[in-house]
């Protein structure tokens, strides 16, 4: 169960929403968020749950609680709307992303408001999820005319039979997704989803609804069936339940304990399913580097969207010729790093997202320094910036015994360790039971290369910490190892929400030749004969 549900389940739940104080400046106001939380879909009279922001601690809205019913509800008319969708030609369900591409990046502010709102991020790592949807828009846009176009497939008797592989839209696709990203991980699976015909029903995270809500919005605004997409809020172990039991295939982004959950599920009822989860994402640097560039790279790495983000660097390996001088470098400019809770682009570190994640990252924090790590940046809660704000904190001398050292923190904490030899980076590289994501730096790109690909993770940048590697929207992104399960992204993205459909068509001539009739020892003679002069074709 994830802090947020534990929220929900709280009996003062109640309480909680009337004596909530009214906001004192964030934006958007509350007259935005109570309208979109009556684009939930569920029924009146619900239960309902305040929704603080970890920016100033202030309540800015609030959202009612889903039932099953609600999620039956949900999938029920999400599902009439789609057998319409379906039919729909893929190029024009395909022009609602280009114009929706638009209508993001025209509605940027307000977008980047409600994300920082609910959040806590900073604003240039919320235009980061503006980004990342005009571009996931365009991409499935293009891809998806060509990769849903039925494919000939190559029989057995050329010329005889004419097979073409099709792509049925699975259905209604469930999405459940976490905190850390509501626009990204809300939204950019739904896309694929979407441009493949199938209907959405999404689960947003407890704390952050109010994106994709928006998000949404404007793409019914550019043109998607009304009630196609359908989101119930609500607690995971409720309504993320009744979604797994009821759609025909499920995405989720979470913690890996959840995702195993979830997994369990879905191959109970035998349908599709994909997760990204977790990570303890490695960066080797070695001798060879341009150290100004690797320092501010490490900086991005590491502490972008205040660390919680899937594909962020927790630990360091870096060459013991140039451990010391990186580790000076590096600490300086992570204490320079600017914090603060402006609605404006300025910091370069927002809040942690929830009081949860503050007492993840202290957990970890005093374990190391109480077991003898050296704290060589940062290391101190900033509560006089807003309730979860914590400094961005480099670690050195942290041992196998210290919590930080495999368990994910999905916060500003990493760890340095230096290396002697190249080998032995990797062997620590890949000593995790995680394999989401990875980072190379080197002088040379060619050794980086071979480095990358004896690293065990499903992505790995070289000269960069995550952003190349997840921005190549052309190429799968997911985990290896406990990190998750399939892919999202390229063509897998896409396709993973479509049923293959193979619908070959036999000619009378090849009723002729291959049935055996009423003369088999003459049919067996035939055939030998097609299949002999068959092995000489090209293909
Ligand atoms: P979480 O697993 O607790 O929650 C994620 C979502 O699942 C939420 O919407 C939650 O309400 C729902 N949920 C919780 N229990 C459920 C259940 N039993 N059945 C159905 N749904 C349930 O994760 P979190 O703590 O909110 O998010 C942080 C984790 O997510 C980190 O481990 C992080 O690495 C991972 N993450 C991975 C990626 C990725 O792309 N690989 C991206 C972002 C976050």
């Amino acid at each position: 169960m994830s802090a947020t549900d534990t929220e929900i389940a709280s009996s003062e739940l109640a309480d909680e929403v009337q004596e909530a104080p009214l906001p004192a400046g964030l934006r958007p106001g509350r007259m935005e968020t109570d309208r979109l939380a009556r684009r939930v879909n569920v029924a009146e009279g619900r239960e309902r749950k305040a929704i603080t922001s970890p920016l100033t601690g202030e309540v800015i809205g609030e959202v009612p609680l889903g039932t099953a019913e609600d999620v039956a509800a949900a999938v029920a008319e999400s599902r009439r709307v789609q057998r319409r969708w379906a039919q729909t030609p893929v190029k024009e369900r395909a022009a609602v992303l280009l114009r929706y591409h638009d209508l993001i990046l025209d509605h940027q502010d307000e977008v980047l408001d409600l994300i920082q709102a609910e959040n806590g991020k900073a604003r240039v790592w919320a235009f980061e999820e503006v980004l990342d949807q005009a571009i996931t828009a365009r991409y499935y846009a293009r891809l998806a005319p060509r990769a849903l176009r039925p494919t000939p497939r190559l029989s057995a008797m050329p010329g005889l039979i004419s097979t073409r592989e099709h792509h049925v839209p699975k259905g209604v696709v469930g999405i459940i997704s976490p905190w850390n990203y509501p626009l990204v991980l809300a939204i950019s699976d739904a896309i694929a989803a979407l441009v493949a015909g199938n209907g959405v029903v999404i689960k947003p995270d407890s704390q952050t609804p109010f994106t994709a809500l928006r998000a949404f919005e404007l793409l019914e605004e550019a043109g998607l069936p009304e009630g196609l997409v359908q989101v119930v809020t609500g607690p995971g172990t409720k309504v993320g339940t009744a979604i797994i039991e009821s759609t025909d295939y499920v995405m989720f982004t979470g913690s890996t304990e959840t995702g195993r959950t979830i997994a369990a599920q879905a191959a109970g009822r035998l349908v599709g399913f994909s997760a990204e989860l977790g990570g303890k994402n490695p960066m080797i640097i070695t001798s060879d580097v341009d150290l100004d560039r690797t320092v501010e790279g490490a900086a991005t790495a590491c502490f972008a969207n205040t660390g919680q983000l899937c594909i962020s660097i927790e630990r360091i390996y870096v060459d013991q010729s140039i451990a010391g001088a990186f580790t000076n470098r590096f600490a300086k400019r992570v204490e320079s790093l600017k914090l603060g809770a402006e609605q404006e682009y300025g910091p370069e570190v927002g809040a942690l997202a929830s009081k949860a994640q503050l007492d993840k990252l202290t957990e970890h924090l005093t374990d190391a320094e109480e077991k003898g790590a050296r704290v060589v940046a940062g290391g101190k809660p900033r509560p006089e910036l807003g309730p979860f704000f914590h400094e961005p904190t480099v670690l050195t001398d942290v041992t196998p015994d210290m919590a930080v050292h495999r368990e994910e923190t999905f916060g500003p904490l990493v760890s340095i360790y230096p290396f002697t030899t190249i080998d032995e980076a990797i062997e620590q590289a890949n000593d995790t039971e995680y394999g989401l994501n990875a980072s190379v730096y080197t002088g040379d790109a060619k050794k980086g290369k071979a480095i990358a690909a004896r690293i065990m993770a499903g992505t790995v940048n070289v000269n960069d910490g995550y952003s190349s590697a997840w921005s190549t929207l052309d190429a799968p992104m997911g985990g290896m190892k406990q990190s998750g399960v399939g892919r999202r992204h390229g063509r897998e993205g896409l396709l993973k929400y479509t049923e293959s459909q193979t619908i070959a068509v036999r000619t009378a001539l090849a009723e002729k030749l291959q049935t055996p009739g009423t003369d088999p020892a003459g049919y067996a003679k035939r055939f030998s004969k097609i299949i002999r002069l068959s092995k000489h074709l090209p293909r």
